[in-house]
């Protein structure tokens, strides 16, 4: 059945129209999280995807970008253009968009097989902006590489009115104004929104309580970009400010990360972005870099193109480690605290070993979790043993090879915690 809907107005919300900050006219999408239906009729659940067209007419001064390939742009009469861009790949409602703009652009190349890149900016941004954002080829030839096959026929990087930082609208990313810098600022704003392509707009959460399986993963994501391209020690500064986000967050706010508030505003948090890297982080240390990297894979080769929930990401973690893992995320996911610990440690007569004392002080149950710790002995190099804790007061002695300085408390950053270690 084919059913014709025609409707006209000045849409409120949705699509917006307003000048840029040359004072010239623009018009963008802006749907996140349900304000398609301002302008699209349409089913705003993220689990009702849909392959997109869009016809534009416009005046011929403008240019007209979306998702998807173009598939005509012809002069029509009286000074307007006729702008087809199609879009096969089925797409939640939440990255369908137009961008109508005066805009120069600058085609970059190719990434991955046969992908063309290109760069959409204002005319008076020219210079800048094509410098910017020609980072984003190689941006997306990593994401290619680490995570499978990029879902749609091109990427277009746009310099937009979007109210968020970034939009990863499918195959037609929209960055804010200030975006453009001249100085390559916004390497990691670009990431952001290229790993959507995958996790967010191909696999897509079964709704925004799981919004974590977007942000917590275009958050990772670019973690291990950067980590790659500037060494481990640039992901470690990540993660401990991560880590402050995300406790200053749940002090004040108590909620999980699995959250089905209704006003989906309010899931723009440090527990989808900042503690969704970390659970992802957490995974990637306690089950190694090997069955970390195959259960992204996997989960974007079996849900690429579908919806998931959190349970569907476990499944796949618990297939390739080989053990049930249903501790870790009801822990992480579904309860609106993080382990606060008080550490102590002490030598055991003799010297030949320390005690060391961790109590849970956050309320509820325990977490059960491994606990790194430094031995930092006198003169030598730091030498890292790890614990199992899963009690609410546990005390563990643990032998020493040396003269010791110091212990220190989760010395690789592996560990979403607060507290502080000391000697008794
Ligand atoms: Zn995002």
């Amino acid at each position: 059945m084919t059913l014709t809907i025609i409707y006209k107005g000045v849409p409120q919300n949705g699509l917006i129209i307003s000048k840029n900050k040359y004072g010239n006219r623009t018009f963008f999408g802006d749907n996140w999280p349900n304000r398609a239906h301002h302008w699209l009729p349409c089913v705003e659940d993220p689990a009702d995807k849909a392959p997109v067209e869009f016809i534009v007419t416009a005046p011929n001064h403008y240019k007209v970008v979306a998702n998807g390939v173009l598939a005509e742009e012809s002069n029509l009469s009286g000074n307007r253009k006729e702008t087809h861009w199609k879009e096969t790949v089925p797409l939640p409602t939440k990255v369908m968009v137009i961008g109508v703009a005066e805009f120069a652009v600058q085609h970059i190349g190719y990434a991955g097989n046969c992908i063309p890149v290109s760069s959409w900016v204002f005319p008076e941004n020219r210079k800048e902006g094509f410098y910017d954002y020609e980072t984003a080829k190689d941006v997306l030839n990593w994401h290619i590489s680490y995570i499978g096959p990029y879902a749609y026929q091109k990427l277009a990087n746009v310099q937009s009115k979007t109210m968020f930082g970034g939009m990863e609208n499918a195959s037609a990313i929209f960055y804010y104004e200030g975006s453009v810098t001249g100085n390559r600022s916004e390497e990691e704003l670009q990431s952001h929104e290229i790993v959507h392509q995958w996790f967010g707009n191909h696999a897509t959460e079964k709704s925004f309580a799981h919004l974590w399986l977007s942000e917590g993963f275009a958050t990772y994501l670019t973690h291990l970009y950067t980590e790659s391209k500037y060494g481990t020690d640039s992901l470690n500064k990540r993660m401990e400010a991560d880590r402050t986000g995300v406790l200053e967050f749940v002090s004040s706010s108590h909620r999980p990360v699995v959250d089905t508030t209704r006003d989906y505003m309010r899931l723009l948090n440090a527990n989808s972005y900042q503690k969704g890297g970390w659970i992802l982080h957490m995974l990637r240390r306690e089950l190694g870099d090997t069955v970390f990297h195959k259960s992204i894979r996997d989960y974007y080769a079996m849900y690429g193109g579908k919806n998931a929930d959190s349970r569907d990401l476990q499944q796949i973690f618990e297939n390739n480690a080989g053990k049930k893992l249903d501790g870790f995320f009801e822990q992480w996911l579904h309860r609106p605290v993080n382990p606060k610990l008080d550490i102590s440690w002490k030598f055991l007569p003799g010297n030949k070993a320390i005690e060391i004392t961790v109590t849970q002080l956050q309320e509820g149950a325990a977490f059960a979790f491994p606990l790194e710790l430094g031995l930092d002995y006198k003169g030598k190099s730091t030498e890292v043993k790890e614990i199992s804790i899963s009690k609410k007061t546990e005390t563990i002695s643990i032998p020493i090879a040396a003269e010791l300085e110091s212990v220190m408390a989760d010395p690789n950053i592996s560990l979403l915690y607060e507290g502080q270690i000391k000697r008794q």
